[in-house]
């Protein structure tokens, strides 16, 4: 028994998210919530507990030196919830600084960023909290097409989305882009395919994951964002849209993972390398689906 108790690290509000790459990350939940909190399909931050709130500057150094007394071997860290980047320049600066201090085994920060807060930083703001090692952003783009992303209310365009990648790049963090398969329903199944890819091409990602539209709560807030003209794509569908991406990026080395758990079909690979056999494993899955593994419903895992 220890006596007196020790405090554990880190004290968290429920729930936490943080991209698969980051399962052996240590998280620091620097702020709870999202600031945005009004995409349609997310449904991460909706329950009372977890509306927007920055934790205090005192109790996040707290647990800054509690982590590197009692986690003196993390090498990774992840800052949560869904947008850290919303605070100011000075704030990420003392975190990232804290972070250097008391927990010098760290090599990595990561977290997740919305584009409107990229753009409220200079690319000499984003170099300094790089050089304290902020390496990695996750940008949930969703789409590249301008009226799905309205539809789906992101609050961002094709425009501000490439431009708060493209100045993260510039500063020397490595961007990592999440998109949905599925989110502009069947009527704009293509133009959010081609939309997308252009996006990604404009911007050379080195990470890029792709998830299929799903709901707990089912599809109702996203419909209504659609003005009610929106129907799911069926799995074949999926696939097919999910070739018109692909058969679209001209991209020079971007790692590509669709395996998150939503996804029908794992896809990974190198792109453009890897291609051919991606769309190949593609056009299998439509033409013979009975032939290829797919995820049941119970397999995946949502
Ligand atoms: S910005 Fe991200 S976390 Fe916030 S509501 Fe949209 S999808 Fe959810």
């Amino acid at each position: 028994m220890n006596w007196p108790p020790v405090a554990p690290p880190v004290s968290y509000i429920e729930p936490v998210f943080r991209p698969p790459s980051e399962a052996s990350s240590l998280i620091l939940q620097v702020t709870n919530g999202c600031s945005w909190n009004r995409c349609t399909f997310c449904e991460m931050y909706i329950d009372p507990q977890k509306k927007f709130k920055p934790k205090s500057e005192n109790q996040l150094l707290g647990e800054i030196i509690r982590c590197g007394q009692q986690l003196p071997g993390v090498r990774r860290v992840f800052l949560g919830d869904g947008d850290p980047m919303v605070l100011s320049f000075r704030r990420l600066k003392t975190i990232l600084e804290a972070i250097r201090t008391y927990m010098p085994s760290v090599t990595r920060v990561s977290t997740y960023a919305l584009p409107a807060n990229l753009k409220h930083k200079t690319v000499e703001e984003l170099q300094v909290l790089r050089e304290l090692g902020l390496k990695l952003i996750y940008v949930g783009a969703e789409s590249g097409d301008d009226e799905v992303l309205r539809c789906i209310d992101k609050g961002e365009t094709f425009a501000t989305t490439r431009d708060g990648l493209l100045k993260a790049k510039q500063a020397g963090i490595k961007t990592s882009v999440m998109l949905i398969n599925g989110l502009g329903g069947e009527r704009m199944s293509e133009q959010h395919a081609l939309a997308s890819a252009r996006l990604v091409n404009a911007v050379q990602p080195d990470y890029l994951a792709t998830l299929v539209l799903f709901s707990r709560r089912g599809n109702q807030r996203v419909a209504e964002g659609f003005n009610g003209d929106f129907t799911p794509l069926t799995q074949r569908q999926l696939f097919q849209e999910m070739e018109v991406f692909l058969s679209n990026l001209t991209l020079e080395k971007t790692v590509f993972r669709s395996d998150h758990a939503s996804n029908f079909l794992v896809l990974k690979g190198v792109l453009n390398r890897d291609l051919d056999a991606l769309l190949r494993q593609l056009r299998a899955a439509i033409e013979t689906p009975d032939r290829v593994f797919l995820r049941q419903d119970y397999q995946r895992g949502l």
